[in-house]
């Protein structure tokens, strides 16, 4: 077991939790696919009504929730 955790900047407040190795391998495996989405420059917009009406750049995106 490891732990994994928040810092609270404003509260300067620590929360952790333990992970399994399973679970930590899984944050990895996401992580890396981000990276590797990033690096290969593909950002697929995920248009969501509750995303896009707060969104500060919908007015510029062709994607944003209609
Ligand atoms: S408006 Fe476009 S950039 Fe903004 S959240 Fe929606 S899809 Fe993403």
């Amino acid at each position: 077991m490891r732990q994994v955790g928040h810092w609270y900047l404003r509260l300067d407040e620590e929360m952790m939790v333990e992970i399994s190795p399973e679970e930590r391998e899984a944050v990895l495996d996401r992580a890396r696919g981000i990276i590797r989405s990033v690096e290969a420059m593909e950002f697929p917009a995920t248009p969501d009504y509750n995303t896009c009406r707060f969104c500060d750049y919908a007015d510029l995106c062709d994607d944003r929730y209609q």
